[in-house]
């Protein structure tokens, strides 16, 4: 099983990123991101509750968000080649919770990709999604208020990744297919050692 855990700020490219990855290693695709702003369209308790942190650039309780990325592992984890982890982890519980809920069926995560962006283009271009995605936290207020919880409740993800030995960071790209061409070398590298 392939198991990646796809990394970095609002607005580095995860989700691009990750349809990349999951088209060219047939992955199964876990954006809790997106698992939420499901729950907020079908007006579920759930998605009532997350909106009003979403809204706000606020994290959502890691309890739900585990609990959530459980059950769709369970549904998935017997017919595919493995996951892609996009948006999750975000805190440290997250990122020790993942590797127990692998443990438990025998797998491992086999690298975490860390996307480096320079913080200016990061508000640039989440700014300039906000102008066609509607997101309710695309716009400067909430993305400023996001990149804050990020270095300060997701960086030391990266941490846990490094002193475990499956931190690798991707950077010095400018265009997706640069970024993708070296996240694949990466992969390849991690599975087969060249
Ligand atoms: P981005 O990386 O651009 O912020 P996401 O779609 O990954 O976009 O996340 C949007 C929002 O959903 C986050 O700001 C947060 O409020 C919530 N969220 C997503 N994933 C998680 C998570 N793993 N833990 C807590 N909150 C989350």
């Amino acid at each position: 099983m392939l198991n990646i855990v796809i990394f970095g700020a609002p607005g580095s490219g995860k989700g691009t990123q990750s349809e990349l990855i999951v088209k060219k290693y047939n992955l199964v695709h876990l954006s809790t991101g997106d698992m939420l702003r499901d729950e907020i369209a079908r007006g579920t308790d759930i998605g009532r509750f997350a909106d009003t942190l979403i809204s706000k650039g606020n994290l959502v309780p890691d309890d739900l968000i585990i609990k959530m990325i459980s059950a769709k592992i369970d549904e998935r984890k017997g017919d595919c080649n493995g996951f892609i982890f996009d948006g999750f982890p975000r805190t440290v519980a997250q990122a020790e919770a993942l590797d127990a809920l692998l443990a438990s069926f025998g797998k491992k995560l086999t690298l975490m990709l860390d996307l480096r962006v320079e913080e200016p283009l990061l508000v640039e271009r989440l700014l300039k999604r906000g102008e066609t995605s509607h997101r309710a936290d695309d716009n400067l207020e909430v993305i400023k208020k996001r990149l804050q919880v990020y270095h300060e409740v997701t960086m030391p993800v990266i941490e846990f990744y490094k002193s475990t030995g499956r931190y690798v960071a991707v950077e010095n790209c400018t265009t997706v297919e640069e970024y993708f061409q070296s996240i694949v070398q990466l992969i390849e590298f991690s599975i087969c050692g060249f």
